[in-house]
């Protein structure tokens, strides 16, 4: 085996899945996070298709069963909090044979961490701030520790990676915004009635609050804009102000929610966008998960995709001995096709999820209502969430 010291950026659900398979298929990994620990993130996604089958075969389907936050029902709801439209989200999951989770972003970056071998070098609050690429290596420099030398560098490091921006150039280049904001954090109160997942819209803006226990509920925000808002991407002060603006006066629980946000320790903002490039590699650097093809949170599946594409990257570096140049290319060509579909697919649905009318709230709603018929359901499962992947046995 050829290039054996491996260097990813990131431990969120991407980095921890390739320094698995990495470690499992006779490399060795170091992961380097730019966050003092695992980061928390106040939000939930769903997780199925694809992703499910490559965490099936690292064996933690039992501890992201004992995660999942156990939605039964998500329901449209008016100002009133009177239910408007619902989905049956416990039947939608049966038809998929159970095999699907909901659960936080966190907890499955989490699981993923806890099954890595105890000796993959993990340095935690730094991050890569120069990368030069040599013939026979790659020297990294770091914003704390010595430069290094690693075979291989992958960025696994989010929307606003890195190691994409070093290597790749700058983030405007391969970032599509598609017009929305999002914004995420846990609370410390109960707000909906045990497990139903509760929405509210008004033209142009969606509020959403969740039970993730006795105690704590998570929100979820997402709003429309007609450009870029300019705000200090360090100031969390002022993100939470620019949500409280968009929120004043829209009603239900969101001035409730609101108020308690200054207590929320995961604060999460930022933009709704893809990320879109035609080359992942460059050389002895690749990039997986969002850094390279962030569907968005318009697709429901950016973490199914993260964990799928660090085992095919994983997989194709083991199957060519270490080549890389061989490797990245063909992780490309299997995996690519595939996600450019799934962000054609996000971008389609953008429309459904923020309806920036009346009219459109009430023909999504009208539409909701008609998933109680199976066909209905079994077209949206085909449409949007089966995955059509064939994963190789690596
Ligand atoms: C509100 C919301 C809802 C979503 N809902 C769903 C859903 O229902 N289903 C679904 O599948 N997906 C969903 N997603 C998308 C999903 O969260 C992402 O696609 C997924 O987390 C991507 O994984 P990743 O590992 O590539 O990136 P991330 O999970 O973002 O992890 C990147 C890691 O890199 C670290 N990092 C960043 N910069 C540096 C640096 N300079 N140096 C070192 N480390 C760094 C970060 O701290 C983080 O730990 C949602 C996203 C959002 C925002």
């Amino acid at each position: 085996m050829e290039n054996k010291y491996v260097l990813i950026s990131g431990a969120g659900i991407a980095g921890t899945a390739l320094a698995y398979w990495v470690k499992r298929f006779g490399f060795n990994p170091t992961i380097v996070e730019v966050a003092p620990a695992l980061r928390q993130g106040g939000y939930a996604i769903d997780f199925w298709g694809s992703g499910f089958e490559v965490s099936d075969r690292m064996g933690i389907v039992p501890a992201l069963s004992r995660a999942d936050l156990g939605i039964s029902e998500v329901s449209f709801v008016d100002a009133d909090n009177r239910r408007k439209a619902a989905m049956n989200y416990a039947k939608l999951k049966q038809m998929m044979n159970g095999r699907a989770f909901t659960l936080l972003r966190s907890d499955l970056a989490r699981i993923i961490y806890e099954h890595l071998d105890d000796d993959i070098d993990i340095i935690f609050g730094d991050t890569v701030t120069g990368i030069v690429q040599h013939s026979d290596r790659v020297a990294v420099q770091f914003r704390n520790s010595k430069t290094r030398d690693f075979d291989l560098v992958i960025g696994a490091d989010g929307l606003h990676s890195v190691v994409r921006n070093l290597v790749f150039g700058d983030e405007a280049r391969y970032e599509k915004f598609y017009g929305f904001y999002t914004a995420s954090f846990t609370v410390k109160h109960n707000f909906s009635n045990g497990k139903e997942f509760l929405i509210y819209n008004v033209p142009g803006k969606q509020a959403a609050i969740y039970s993730i226990d006795e105690n704590t509920s998570a929100a979820f925000f997402i709003f429309a804009v007609e450009g870029k808002l300019a705000y200090d991407h360090h100031d969390l002060a002022a993100q939470k102000q620019l949500l409280r603006d968009e929120f004043a006066g829209v009603g239900w629980k969101c001035a409730d929610i609101l108020a308690r946000m200054d207590d929320a320790p995961d604060f999460y903002f930022d933009v709704v966008s893809q990320v879109q490039m035609d080359n992942w590699s460059q050389d002895r650097v690749s990039l997986v998960g969002d850094a390279c093809d962030c569907p968005s949170l318009l697709s429901g599946q950016g973490s199914t995709l993260a964990i799928v594409g660090a085992y095919i990257l994983a997989g194709e570096l083991k199957n060519a001995n270490g080549n890389y140049r061989q490797a990245f290319a063909e992780y490309q060509r299997i995996f690519k096709p595939f996600l450019d579909e799934k962000q054609r697919l996000a971008r389609n649905f953008a429309a459904s999820l923020v309806p920036k009318s009346s009219f459109g709230i009430w023909l999504r709603n009208k539409t909701v209502n008609l998933m109680f018929l199976p066909f209905v359901s079994k077209l949206f499962i085909k449409q949007f969430l089966d995955h059509k992947l064939e994963l190789k046995k690596y």
